[in-house]
């Protein structure tokens, strides 16, 4: 049998290579570049360690204390779920090590590393002749029986299939190292930030690493070029809390903002960014990188002989969506309800200071699972978003000016 070339080792891929390689498939697993870091902010949720068996001397911060901030409102809430736990928290990894540690793994189990760049392919009913580039620029073909695309938002793979680019936002983040006393306030703590002047129609985060933070912003279609103003905005904003910092890094990324129509092809599988399964409203997609890496290798593994369309799209694509469509749905909605335009913003803020609101947040972060909550909570967050709604709406229109840096409420 031929072996699956994974193309791609970020978590992702390298997910896909280990799934592969347990289930007794031969992987070839080709990476660009070794030395790539992926600009990531590296919140990821705790689940992820246990259902990949991953240590956690890979955590950097356990964040236990949440801040949501926009023009007008701050709240601060513990990472608490229904049921609480000691697995209660935002676990912060930096990409540079984490990634590494899963390609190893998976390099231990048996697939082959391979440093080259995919450049494309040809699909027959025999298998897939895929055509790299080594350091030097000289071609390779490998004979193979599937691939899985694991490249990212930029996707090679997908572009060989004859796919168009998905709608894309970029997300900038600048890595500044801050003394001890600057950076006991963000040991435990992560914070959003939302308005107009820090991210238009997403947000600016602050994510605490080992001895810095990571301090970001997003930035929809049309207003990638406002990146870099958007990110100075947030540190004046922040500047007593990022203000003594040091910048040690700056990185920029595009991250798709929804998921292909399709996420399998005639032996091609897309995973993670390639497919667009970043949750729009959050930016996250370690956990649905390793997680779409596991079921496509898996649907790949249970067709081996021939991974059509068709098998492919039955145990992989109506698989995910069976499982995952809810989450989707909900989050797109919030999307929409949420950041588009700063009066959402405020409601949202708002809504972040309801107990059940952090709590629901939590249930389905930490649980990658949403169950809806039972009609009497259901009908109290009605009441209290159109009591926001109501008094945003007032505020607008005859409140003072906005304030730019609120205080806790
Ligand atoms: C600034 C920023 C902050 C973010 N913060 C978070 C966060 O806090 N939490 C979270 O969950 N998500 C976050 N994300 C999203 C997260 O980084 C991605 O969703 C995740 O990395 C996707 O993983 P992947 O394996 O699909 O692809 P990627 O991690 O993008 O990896 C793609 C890999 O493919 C390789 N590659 C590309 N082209 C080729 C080719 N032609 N040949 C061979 N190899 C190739 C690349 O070198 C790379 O190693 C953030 C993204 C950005 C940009």
């Amino acid at each position: 049998m031929k072996p699956v070339l994974v193309v791609g080792a970020s978590v992702g891929g390298s997910i896909a290579a280990c799934t592969l390689r347990a289930l007794g498939v031969d992987v070839i697993l080709l990476e660009r570049d070794l030395n790539y870091i992926k600009p990531c902010g590296g919140a990821v949720p705790p689940l992820v360690f246990n259902e990949y068996d991953l240590p956690e001397d890979l955590i950097d911060r356990k964040v236990t204390t949440a801040v949501v901030a926009s023009s007008r409102h701050m709240a601060e809430f513990p990472v608490a779920s229904s049921h609480p736990s000691d697995r209660d928290f935002i676990a912060m990894v930096r990409r540079e090590k984490f990634d590494r540690y899963i390609r190893q793994r998976a390099v231990d189990q048996g697939a082959t590393l391979i440093e080259g760049k995919f450049i494309g392919m040809e699909i027959s009913s025999q298998g897939v002749r895929a055509t790299c580039e080594d350091k030097s620029r000289r071609a390779h073909v490998l004979e193979v029986s599937a691939v899985i695309g694991a490249d990212g938002a930029y996707s090679a793979v997908a572009k060989a299939l004859g796919l168009e680019r998905l709608p894309m936002a970029v997300a900038y983040q600048e890595r500044i190292h801050l003394p001890d006393d600057a950076m006991r306030y963000w040991e435990t703590r992560a914070a959003l930030y939302l308005g107009d002047e820090v991210s238009p129609d997403l947000y600016a985060w602050v994510f605490p690493k080992y001895d810095h933070v990571a301090a970001g912003i997003g930035a929809g279609a049309g207003k990638t070029q406002r990146a870099r103003a958007l990110l100075n905005n947030l540190k004046s904003r922040l500047k007593d809390q990022l203000g003594a910092g040091e910048s040690i890094l700056f990185e920029a990324h595009h991250l798709p903002m929804h998921p292909r129509k399709h996420l399998s092809y005639d032996r091609v599988a897309l995973i993670g960014d390639a497919a667009g399964l970043v949750q729009a409203t959050s930016g996250e997609g370690i956990y649905w990188a390793m997680k779409s890496g596991e079921m496509a290798a898996r649907a790949i593994a249970a067709h081996i002989a021939n991974p059509s369309a068709a098998a492919l799209r039955r145990d992989y694509d109506a698989q995910w969506w069976k499982r995952y469509r809810p989450t989707y749905t909900f989050l797109q909605l919030l999307q929409r309800i949420s950041y588009n335009g700063d009066i959402q913003r405020e409601i949202f803020a708002a809504m972040c200071q309801d107990p059940d609101v952090q709590r629901l947040t939590f249930d389905s972060y930490l649980a990658k699972h949403i169950e809806p909550a039972p009609w009497s909570v259901q009908m109290k967050i009605t009441g209290h978003w159109l009591s926001a709604a109501v008094r945003e709406l007032i505020v607008a229109r005859f409140g003072p000016p906005r304030r730019s840096a609120p205080q806790p409420e």
